[in-house]
């Protein structure tokens, strides 16, 4: 069965800079999704932050089994309200890949409960991604790392908290390592960073990033649905338990709750 994957893309560097509408003409969303829907494996939903609620109504999100994340610049324009939505969406099972500068959107940084901040620098230095699990569905053909000629460094400290674990460490040409490939269980969801994606680089046509792009998808996909919103709390007991001091108990000590 298909995996159902809805791309979600700011959609505004590809209307405002001329270099990235000469990449991206359609939108950076447009090319994953067409490199994914060749694949076979999976049902594409595009929606952009211009689109009414952003593009992730209650149904669109009903129907995603992975959220895959771009943002940069207007971060600051998505609304809470659909933060909240999209975050009880990955509690209730729904998969979500965080892709490059998407590390500072609220949605990545509500579900990591950190800044997510690192360093930067943009002069196209050379960066190679080791595949520290080469055993992971997310690595499946991808060899020993991932050379990218030309991109945009980030650097550590990342704040993020400890991964669950650790897919990709990056190196870069200046010098910098960076933690590349983080895999995060939230409640009922599996939520992946992945840091290639700089916009003003054709990096979202390179065959590998978008291969472990597939696999993540597929790996987060969505395989229970379970709402905790408004789990039952206090339940009826499944065996007859026997009657006790409802006070306090006695914990095994001897007296009893009036003697103390
Ligand atoms: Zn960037």
């Amino acid at each position: 069965m298909a995996t159902k994957v809805t791309i979600w893309n700011e959609f505004r560097h590809e209307k405002t800079k001329d270099a990235v509408k000469k990449l991206y003409p359609e939108g950076m969303h447009k090319v994953i999704g067409d490199a994914l829907a060749k694949t076979g494996d999976f049902e594409i939903t595009l929606a952009a932050l211009d689109d009414p609620e952003h593009g992730l109504t209650e149904e669109v999100l009903a129907n995603t089994d992975t959220l895959v994340w771009w943002g940069h610049c207007a971060h600051g324009e998505v609304k809470e309200e659909i933060v909240d939505r999209v975050q009880q969406r990955v509690l209730e099972g729904m998969g979500l890949v965080v892709l490059h500068s998407g590390h500072f959107s609220k949605i990545f940084r509500r579900m990591l409960g950190t800044n997510c901040s690192l360093k930067w620098r943009e002069v196209a230095e050379r960066e190679r991604l080791w595949n520290l699990a080469p055993s992971h569905p997310i690595t499946e053909g991808i060899g020993e790392y991932i050379e990218l000629p030309n991109t945009e460094m980030y650097g550590e400290r990342f704040d993020i908290p400890e991964p669950d674990k650790l897919i990709f460490v990056s190196w870069f040409e200046g010098g910098e390592v960076f933690r590349s490939g983080c895999v995060f269980e939230r409640g009922n969801g599996r939520i992946f960073y992945f840091r290639p994606g700089h916009e003003t680089y054709p990096i979202f046509y390179n065959e590998q990033v978008l291969k472990v792009i597939a696999n993540s998808c597929k790996w987060c996909a969505q395989t229970v649905k379970i709402s905790t919103v408004n789990a039952p709390h206090c339940p009826e007991p499944l065996e007859k338990i026997e009657e006790k001091d409802i006070v306090f108990g006695s914990a095994g000590i001897s007296q009893t709750a009036d003697k103390l």
